[in-house]
């Protein structure tokens, strides 16, 4: 038997940041992941504390932009490589009406460290801007998809890793101790995204799938480096290409791209970007997102030492390095997690024992 102090199923960027911390704290464990349909090898990454479809600072931001970077830092320090820009986002206006408000907005305290009063017109190659652009500040982009991938060649090379689909009939409980095949763990914590319809224990939990689609393209030259955001974004990742997002469907859950995402995509493109371009890769993926669109960690209402870090939903990138620390202070030092997070506020209306 292999005895441990936790399992964890999925190794997206929750379960990776559960793994880093478990590291870091010098607990045993071993991570069992299936590598398919993950949401964090589509993401492109990016991460912004403001809403920008209404102008409103998201839940927590300063302490989750934090935490993202101890997290991603100490993944580059770990891995030896690079993850972390730090890249403005710049709105563009689609109207002239919408300048008023952002300029209203940004004398708002909550938003005012995140966002510039100041319309910008300077104008970059290839870049639509009629009605100019304002800046978020304290945005990037996190290069996810080679950061996990990396992270779990690591994982391997330590023995910490199993490339399998966890099969949820084989989980026993024995004198507070999870059994799984031959291992014996004290804590098990799942970390599937929107895998966890199939989680049994978990899945009464009220977690919508949203489809989401990305194109890499290849521009005809170079295009200023920033996330560029109307009602699409158009991101580049070196001087040739270029990353644009996204769709949001709740209706087809199926993980491929479709011709009819892509038709989206490019339709709202035209909104950014005027240069020629062709399309060299097209990706989707389905967003673990939440009823009220706040994450779902904690424990199993009945079923001790089993417990749940997800619903990351649009904003993995600076949700699970907090939502980790919120969860670990749980299980380890009993610190209750914030009524927003904890799945334990779906009890009453959702969970039939
Ligand atoms: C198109 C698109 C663009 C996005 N862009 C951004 C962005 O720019 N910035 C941002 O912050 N967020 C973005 N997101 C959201 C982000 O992808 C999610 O918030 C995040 O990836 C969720 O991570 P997760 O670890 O919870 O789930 P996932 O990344 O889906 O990982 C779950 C893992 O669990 C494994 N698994 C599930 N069930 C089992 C099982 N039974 N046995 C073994 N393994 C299992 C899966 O194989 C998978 O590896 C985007 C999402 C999409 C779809």
């Amino acid at each position: 038997m292999l005895k441990l102090d936790y399992l964890i199923i999925g190794q997206g960027v929750a379960g990776s940041c559960l793994a880093l911390k478990l590291i870091r704290q010098k607990k045993s464990f071993l991570l069992i992941d299936e590598d398919k349909h993950k949401a964090s090898k589509v993401a492109v990454g990016i991460f912004n504390p403001v809403v920008l479809k209404r102008f409103a600072p998201i839940w927590d931001a300063e302490a989750q932009l934090n935490w993202l970077y101890r997290y991603f830092g100490d993944f580059e320090k770990l891995l030896g490589q690079s993850f972390i820009s730090e890249l403005p986002v710049y709105r563009i206006f689609k109207q002239a009406e919408e300048i008023p408000v952002w300029k209203r907005k940004s004398k708002n305290e909550a938003l005012a460290t995140f966002i510039q009063a100041q319309i910008i017109h300077t104008k970059h190659p290839g870049i639509s801007t009629p009605f100019g652009y304002a800046k978020v500040k304290k945005s990037g982009r996190i290069r996810l998809k080679e950061c996990l991938q990396f992270f779990k060649q690591f994982l391997i090379e330590q023995n910490l890793y199993l490339q399998q689909r966890f099969d949820y009939d084989l989980l026993k409980m024995k004198n507070q101790r999870m059994v799984y095949k031959d291992i014996t763990a004290e804590r098990i914590v799942f970390c599937e995204g929107f895998g966890l319809k199939s989680n049994p224990l978990f899945n009464y939990l009220p977690l919508i799938g949203v489809k989401g689609e990305v194109l890499k393209i290849k521009t005809d030259g170079p295009v200023f480096p920033a996330v560029w955001k109307a009602f699409n974004f158009l991101l580049p990742d070196d001087e040739e290409h270029c990353y644009t997002a996204s769709t949001y469907d709740r209706d087809d859950l199926t993980p491929e791209p479709t011709e009819n995402g892509k038709r989206q995509i490019l339709k709202h493109l035209k909104e950014i970007y005027t240069g020629d371009f062709e399309v060299i890769e097209h990706t989707a993926g389905i967003r673990p997102t939440v009823i009220d669109r706040r994450p779902l960690i904690g424990e199993h209402p009945e079923w001790k030492n089993v417990f749940l870090l997800n619903g990351m939903g649009t904003r993995g990138t600076l949700l699970a390095p907090r939502m980790t620390e919120f969860l670990y202070d749980f299980m380890e030092h009993q610190k209750p997690i914030p009524a927003e997070a904890d799945l334990r506020r779906f009890d009453k209306l959702y969970y039939k024992n």
